[in-house]
């Protein structure tokens, strides 16, 4: 027996709306909060949990920019040639982009999604590194480094493993005693979510299946250590999509030339634009101020979310849709899917959620951000328990973390 495991489950799009009435993990984790998610996807959610910091700190926001120079797709501007039905097809971009992930040796999660082939060399991709592994943040450290240069022994789900077979190896590694920190980190309800909505039948089935797993992770870790500092929680909600904005064609129609005069990608629920000249720039503002169903974010706005970023590496300008518009086709994905997530935060929907066991959830835990909090104190006070040793926050000799190749 060792004294105590801290274990952190980070199950995707498990939002506060969500799980704020049902039962769910009442019985383990009964002490419940609701969270402040982060603008962005989870592009940008999960990097902002792992270490602590916002979007202008971590640099992890959204997958595409406008950076032709640096640009690895140049070689596939000749699928240009193949027709749209083959393009455009689910199929063949997710056979692509795991040729692609490969070959560039990306580390993270990838998807060309639909950016078109004609563009893709003007666009760089932002996550060359999984945020889950050590060394995987665009700038600075996160937990896992935290773990390592502390040599605290710690398992992390493999986001290429299943979540079942993640749970059969976090499962052994508890019953080794091996392990002082874990965390499991579980994708499939998000998925869910977008195909079936916030509302399906379908929805209610898989948290229990969730619950069952916890259940028995909680029972095999409580063999082995005499407490289990159990914590659930979320990166963002989830919205029904009710209505479909294509700002592709309305853009489009202005007598203005993409990569020449301006640059943009459509995300699903917000549109970033760069331009290159003032008249693009006042023909698309003017546009985008004709749009109801989306407004124009200005500087200060993006400053309190923590997401201006100076160089406007990410867009000059982002235009932000209401919850539950979806822009339609973007270049996320040329058909509708059913619910979304990436709207303000503050948005109904956008909240995420935390559910621990413990009586106490300190009062500065209030946005997502803040579970890196927890993590490093859970991770400290484990090894301190379990090694006799002292976890000092910045313990001397140890070696300070450096990306290993930081991007910007
Ligand atoms: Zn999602």
């Amino acid at each position: 027996m060792k004294p105590v495991l801290p274990l952190f489950v980070f199950i995707d799009a498990c939002g506060w709306e969500i799980i704020k009435e049902g039962a769910f993990a009442r019985d383990f984790a009964p002490n419940r909060k609701q969270l402040e998610s982060v603008f962005g996807y989870s592009s940008t959610c999960v990097p902002s949990i792992l270490s602590g910091r916002w979007p202008v700190e971590h640099r992890n926001w959204c997958y595409f920019v406008y950076d032709p120079k640096n640009s690895p797709f140049k070689s596939l501007r000749k699928f240009n040639w193949l027709p749209k039905f083959i393009t455009s097809r689910r199929r063949f971009r997710r056979w692509l982009s795991k040729f692609v992930k490969a070959r560039l040796s990306f580390r993270g999660y990838f998807d060309l999604y639909n950016i078109p082939f004609k563009y893709i060399s003007l666009f760089d991709f932002t996550e060359k590194k999984s945020p889950l592994q050590p060394g995987g943040m665009n700038r600075g450290a996160n937990i896992f480094d935290f773990l390592e240069t502390r040599s605290i022994a710690y398992h992390v789900s493999d986001p290429q493993l299943s979540e079942k077979k993640n749970l059969e190896d976090l499962t052994a590694f508890i019953n080794s005693e091996w392990a002082d920190f874990a965390f499991v980190y579980w994708p499939e309800l998000d998925g869910l979510l977008h195909r079936v909505g916030n509302q399906s039948p379908e929805i209610a089935p898989k948290l229990r299946q969730y619950e069952e797993w916890i259940s028995k992770l909680l029972a095999s870790a409580h063999e082995h250590y005499e407490e289990v500092r159990l914590y659930i929680f979320s990166d963002h909600g989830m919205a029904n999509c009710d209505e479909h904005l294509d700002l592709k064609s309305k853009i489009e129609a202005l007598p203005l030339r993409f990569g020449v005069d301006y640059a943009a990608v459509y995300d699903s629920t917000m549109a970033r634009f760069w331009f290159f000249n003032n008249e693009a720039r006042e023909f698309i503002t003017y546009c985008l101020k004709q749009v109801p169903q989306g407004r124009i974010m200005d500087n200060d706005e993006l400053e309190q979310l923590h997401c201006l970023f100076n160089d406007r590496y990410f867009g000059e300008l982002i235009f932000l849709l209401k919850e539950g518009v979806l822009i339609v086709p973007s270049h996320t994905g040329e058909r509708p899917i059913r619910a979304m997530h990436g709207y303000h935060p503050l948005d109904k929907h956008s909240y995420a959620a935390l559910l621990t066991n413990q009586t106490e959830i300190p009062d500065e835990i209030t946005t997502i951000p803040d579970i890196f909090k927890l993590m490093k104190r859970d991770a400290a006070l484990a090894k301190e328990r379990n090694s006799g040793e002292k976890v000092l926050p910045a313990s001397p000799g140890a070696r300070a973390y450096e990306p290993r190749a930081a991007n910007f």
